[in-house]
């Protein structure tokens, strides 16, 4: 994949952007044409030793009610997403010492063996040494979210973090055969034009298999409390510019975008081609509050889940039940 030169984007005009709207869903249509591939999150931990001054799972936040699933409701919980038909399960969770890597591995092993979906991680910064083990075991996908590539922000943001190590995760993920997805938060402090123009072609640059664009959204037990939300628009744009530096990777329509409600949904999917819904266990999905709202619906998740279908039919997409890999591998064809 080769990336585009980036224009400074952000400060260019309305017509112009217009016009990149419509050349992202033409690319969209071109790598993708009208399917939208459906993704089960099952989010089973909301601990995490990290402290990022965005995030309502910090380890600061003494008021959040922490759980972590064990394996037979995670299995359980993986069943329910090979149930509503979709293609692959997401394992996600805060960056959680507790969890162990050998258990974490028995049990992609066992959902590849017995349930046949694709596994995507996301569970944060690890050892290339359990990175490997979990791609041994079957993993196919890893998610590690940048959220910004801005070096001297990300180190004020994600605090005794840096963002090199995060890039060498990366790099050992995508050398030990994982299909890799990263991303950014739109509406971040000390975000300009030029950084997020910045931050997209950096990414591009990665040759990611996905791509995540996702509104910022405070969260009251965090220190970014007081800051604005993302502004939607931008975010619809930068995933815009995304689909154009990065046509064959898939782009999801995340969960904070998705607060925005349907019809923002479905504004999206012209240039996104993912919708990850979360299916983690009522007991707990409350829990798992990155941001406010993040899993507030009372809805069933099964219902909710088959809820989705016929709105995605109606507007004339095609919901595969593939599990929508990367498209160097390919899953285009
Ligand atoms: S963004 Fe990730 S690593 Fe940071 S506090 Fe939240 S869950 Fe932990």
């Amino acid at each position: 994949m080769k990336a585009a030169k980036t224009p400074i984007f952000f400060s260019s005009s309305a017509s112009a952007k217009t016009d990149l709207w419509q050349e992202s869903c033409a690319l969209r249509k071109q790598y993708w044409g009208c399917q939208v591939f459906l993704r089960g999150i099952v989010e089973i931990s909301n601990h995490c030793r990290q402290n990022c001054l965005y995030c309502g799972l910090r380890r600061g936040n003494r008021r959040l009610r922490r759980y972590r699933m064990d394996g037979a409701a995670i299995f359980d919980a993986a069943k329910a997403v090979k149930r509503v038909g979709f293609g692959t399960v997401v394992l996600q969770s805060g960056e959680d010492s507790g969890l162990s890597a050998e258990a974490v591995a028995e049990l992609v092993e066992r959902i590849k063996r017995d349930l046949g979906l694709a596994v995507t991680l996301s569970l944060g910064e690890w050892d290339r040494a359990t990175y490997a083990l979990w791609r041994r075991s079957g993993a196919d996908r890893y998610l590690l979210k940048l959220e910004t590539m801005e070096e001297m922000q990300y180190a004020r943001l994600r605090p005794g973090r840096r963002l090199s190590e995060r890039l060498n995760a990366l790099m050992h993920l995508r050398d030990l055969g994982y299909e890799v997805g990263s991303g950014l938060i739109t509406g971040l402090p000390e975000e300009t034009e030029e950084s997020l123009d910045r931050g997209l072609e950096g990414l591009a640059s990665l040759e990611l298999d996905m791509l995540s664009v996702s509104p910022f959204i405070p969260h009251p037990e965090t220190p970014l409390k007081g800051h604005p939300p993302g502004d939607v628009t931008t975010n619809l744009y930068a995933m815009a510019l995304g689909r154009k530096l990065m046509p064959e990777a898939h782009i999801p329509v995340t969960s904070a975008l998705g607060l925005q409600g349907d019809a923002v949904r479905l504004a999206a999917l012209e240039v996104a081609d993912v919708l990850m819904l979360s299916l983690t266990p009522p007991e707990v999905r409350g829990d798992y509050a990155i941001y406010p709202g993040k899993n507030g619906d009372l809805e069933d998740p099964q219902e909710r889940a088959a809820r989705f279908r016929p709105i995605l039919e109606a507007a004339g997409f095609t919901v595969p039940s593939s599990a929508g890999g990367a498209w160097r591998l390919g899953a285009g064809s």
